[in-house]
């Protein structure tokens, strides 16, 4: 049969730019050694689990003009000096496993200054395995049970991954143990002393979940970049101790996915840690006699331990691999201890070692460059290139910054003193790194084959062997390496040479013909038990095909069964699909309602809120409307009520008037007539009257009122209207009394001044009251003589008193009054046409004395204030001298 020659398809084509996807920055950890003295200088500090703190050493101050600065730098992760390895690994290198185990790509890289632990870390020291053996433990641990036979998977040289059928491992196997070449044990029993204890990991860490149906493989590989060349440690070549020839480097080849390889690199397919292992000690003492031999600096290289894993998923039967190209997966671990990226000239390097030392200060900034580089086109969004083709190392890891994939490094810082500086460049560029984001790897796909055919297969091998030994037959003892037919193989005799270099020589053809002979002998052998397995094994596949008959027929009858079922199913199905649709459609309606109604609430919301804002407006229109009715209303009631108090007032005093004229005259009647019967009734003359003081009835007092309705009558007096047209003597003369002392007190033409005030209104509103215009207002007369003997006119100046600025007072005058007044020496007496009482003096003139004491002439100007102007016949005092 023939092999299947499939190409591993890694990972998809890789274009410039970087995949999409989800992205994980790279990973960085911290480890701090501890110092190898307790004595010694300690300049770094953990301060949590994910802060370091370094300070500058004692002396550095002195140097650095006294500058002193703390320094805390924050990782993923920090790991004390008392953190052990194991804890380092589950944290940062068995996430890495379990990615590899499920075909995804690892980088894991320890950096710092030489001395600091990077290969303690890595590989480990003696009874303390570091993360590499930890690794290898978990992957045998994890695919020990599913591993293919060796030769199952064949890498080719161009980073490929082959598939080769069962007959062409097997004879690759007899090929391999023929060999004389020394090829690793793989054999728990016969590990060298030497790493023993390093790889005697004791926690049986495994990956959960592994894809049973697969079968896996694991190769190795090992190389070191030093001073920028590839050089194979795993390469079987003779060393000549006397004149030790150079070793051959290696070239940088990119496969058909873009993926850089190794060209011509030993890659050995390992099937136990023991033997990984032990192909990585070989390496690692060539890399040691390397070093001494060739003089070289140690821990001036880097080296690079590769783990590939292959696998592919078993056919349908479980039993081979399945020989399809598309099917295989070669996931990569890669382990980098690098080189101590201390400076040239710390390590006093010279001539060669320099040149060295350069090369791998080089690569490391290359790398550095490189980092930055990425950083910046991830941040900025720049498509800066970035210089992996500048070192090896770099280019041979482009494919984990462009790409896919996990990256880790442990940043190995040692706290002491001496260090400070170089700790310093290492934490930096360490922290930067962390700002560096990869791709992350996307799951493999699925085979498409039922799962669990590799227990199925068990199970019928099982069962199968146990029918046989019941039967007697052979049991298939055929272990993986040890069959049968292979211990024959083995058992073959060598061939001897073949070549005849002598006509005489009667010996080689002999031999040739006696081994070929040995051989028919064996192979006759073999086919006699290959022909007798056959048998057994025909008869023993009859049993079973009878037997899976009657299982078939057993489970058709049940299929049948469940087809019914089924049908039954589906009837009700499509009928619930029916109804989904039926009720898909009436939510379909009812969403367009819904959206019609949602529509319409919108609207109608729109036009409830202008409505209401409206309303709002009206509303507030009508409150102002209603606040100004209301003052208005209160206003007028207010007034109205003013002038019907005046006007009451005014009624009760001109009615008491006339009560008081009317009992004056009833008392002069009565004297009259007293008089006429006690003795002759005489006229009295006027001349007599006037010498005589008045004998005036005293008019009753005013009917009290209470003081609010005082003040309105006075507010009266000089606020009156044209519509006040009759108004009583005894008022008139009851003002003018209460005026008189005013006017003896000012004299000549100055007459009083009257603050007037409203009722209720305090003398504290005088501001308010010029405001309103009602300010002080004052009687001027002005007295006018035209006719001493008929007619006396008073004029009387009306006017608004100011304050002025200066702080005096300042007249105003506004209106003139007349007041008449009628001599009463006169003949006549010219009575006013507003007289209250014409008829009664009319019709009455014998009481002409009565008249002449008390009769009323009311004379008014329009608009005046003062009311009604009066004469007083029988006050002639009133007048000026
Ligand atoms: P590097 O590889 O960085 O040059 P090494 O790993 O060779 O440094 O370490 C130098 C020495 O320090 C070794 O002897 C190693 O055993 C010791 N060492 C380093 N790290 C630790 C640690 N974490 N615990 C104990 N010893 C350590
Ligand atoms: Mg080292």
């Amino acid at each position: 049969m023939k092999a299947a020659r499939a190409k591993t398809p890694r990972r998809p084509a890789l274009k410039k730019a970087s995949p999409p996807g989800p992205k994980d920055p790279v990973g960085v950890y911290c480890r701090v050694r501890p110092l190898s003295c307790p004595d010694q200088e300690c300049c770094i500090e953990v301060i949590n689990e994910s802060t370091v703190q370094i300070h500058p050493p004692d002396g550095y101050r002195i140097f650095r003009n006294g500058e002193y600065r703390e320094t805390q730098y924050s990782f993923k992760e920090v790991f004390g000096t008392l953190v052990a390895q194991k804890e380092l690994f589950d944290v940062v290198a068995k996430p890495l496993v379990e990615d590899l185990i499920r075909g995804k790509n690892g980088l894991l890289f320890t950096y710092g200054v030489t001395g600091s632990g990077k290969t303690h870390t890595m590989t480990g020291s003696p009874g303390d395995g570091g993360l590499l053996p930890r690794c290898l433990a978990m992957i045998f641990n994890s695919i020990g049970p599913f591993q293919a036979k060796r030769f199952v998977f064949k890498l080719d040289d161009k980073n490929g991954v082959d598939v080769q059928c069962e007959v062409d491992a097997l004879l690759e196997r007899q090929k391999r143990d023929a060999t004389p070449v020394p090829k690793t044990s793989g054999n728990r029993r016969q590990v060298d002393p030497e790493f023993a204890d390093m790889i005697n990991v004791q926690d049986h860490c495994k990956v959960e979940e592994v894809d049973e149906d697969n079968v896996y493989s694991v190769f190795v590989s090992y190389i070191e970049i030093y001073n920028n060349y590839i050089y194979d440690l795993l390469e079987e070549t003779s060393f000549d101790l006397i004149k030790p020839k150079p070793p051959q480097s290696k070239m940088l080849r990119e496969d058909q996915n873009h993926n850089m390889y190794v060209m011509g690199c030993t890659e050995v397919e390992v099937k136990s840690t023991e033997e990984a292992f032990e192909v990585f000690w070989k390496g690692q003492k060539k890399r040691r006699i390397a070093n001494t031999q060739l003089n070289r600096e140690s821990s001036r290289s880097h080296g690079v331990f590769m783990i590939k894993l292959a696998q592919a998923p078993l056919d349908a039967d479980g039993d081979n691999v399945l020989q399809e190209r598309e099917q295989i997966t070669l996931s990569q671990l890669s382990l980098v201890d690098l080189a101590g990226s201390e400076r040239t000239n710390r390590t006093k390097a010279e001539g060669n070692r320099l040149r060295e030392a350069g090369n791998i200060n080089q690569s490391l900034m290359t790398l550095r460059t490189c980092i930055e580089v990425l950083r910046e086109n991830q941040k900025y969004g720049t498509n800066k290139m970035v210089p992996y083709r500048d070192s090896k190392l770099t280019h041979l890891f482009k494919n984990y910054f462009d790409g896919e994939g996990k990256v880790r490094m442990i940043v190995c810082v040692n706290p002491k003193a001496e260090d400070y500086e170089e700790s310093l460049q290492v934490m930096r560029f360490a922290e930067m790194t962390q700002e560096v984001e990869v791709a992350r790897p996307v799951d493999r796909p699925l085979c498409g084959l039922t799962p669990g055919r590799r227990f199925r297969n068990q199970a019928f091998r099982e069962e199968l062997a146990r029918k046989l030994e019941i039967r007697g037959g052979p049991i298939n003892e055929e272990t993986e390496e040890q069959s049968a037919s292979e211990i024959l193989l083995q058992n073959f005799p060598p061939l001897p040479s073949c070549e005849l270099l002598d006509i005489n020589d009667d010996q080689t053809l002999p031999k040739l013909i006696e081994v070929l002979e040995e051989r028919h002998k064996l192979r006759q052998k073999l086919s006699e038990e290959f022909a007798r397995n056959v048998l057994t094994f025909r008869t023993a596949l009859r049993e079973l095909d009878s037997n899976i008959m009657s299982k078939e027929n057993y489970v058709q009858g049940k299929l049948s069964e469940k087809e019914k079922i089924i049908t039954g199913q589906k009837a009700e199905l499509e009928h619930l699909e029916k109804k989904i649709k039926t009720l898909e459609y009436k939510v379909e309606i009812l969403e367009k309602t819904a959206t019609i109604y949602e529509e319409d609430k919108r609207h109608l919301q729109q036009e409830l809120e202008s409505k209401s804002q409206k309303l709002q407006r009206q509303v507030s229109d009508k409150r102002r409307l209603e606040a100004r009715l209301q003052g208005m209303v209160a206003e007028t009631t207010t007034k109205w009520e003013k002038e019907c108090e005046r006007r009451v007032a005014a009624k009760q005093l001109e009615m008491q008037n006339k009560l008081w004229v009317k009992d004056e005259k009833l008392k002069q009647l009565k004297a009259i007539v007293t008089e006429s019967k006690s003795e002759k009734p005489e006229r009295p003359s006027r001349e007599r009257d006037r010498e005589k003081p008045i004998q005036r009835s005293v008019s009753p007092p005013p009917v009290p009122v209470p003081n609010s309705q005082r003040l309105v009558s006075n507010q009266q007096v000089h606020r009156r209207s044209n519509s006040c047209s009759s108004i009583s003597v005894a008022s008139c003369v009851m003002e003018w009394e209460q005026k008189t002392p005013s006017h003896k007190h000012t004299g000549g033409n100055s007459k009083t001044r009257t603050r007037q005030q409203e009722p209720g209104q305090s003398r504290d509103c005088n501001t308010s009251d010029r405001r309103r215009g009602m300010c002080w207002t004052g009687i001027t007369e002005v007295p006018k003589r035209r006719d001493e003997l008929e007619i006396e006119e008073d004029q009387c100046c009306r006017g608004d008193v100011f304050k002025t600025r200066g702080g005096g007072q300042a007249v105003q005058f506004t209106e003139i009054e007349t007041l008449k007044q009628e001599s009463p020496t006169g003949r006549k007496r010219r009575s006013s046409p507003s007289n209250a009482d014409p008829p009664e003096d009319a019709a009455d003139s014998e009481w002409t004395d009565v008249e002449t004491r008390c009769s009323v002439a009311v004379e008014m100007r329009a608009g005046s204030t003062l009311g009604p102007g009066y004469q007083h016949h029988a006050q002639p005092k009133r007048r000026k001298p």
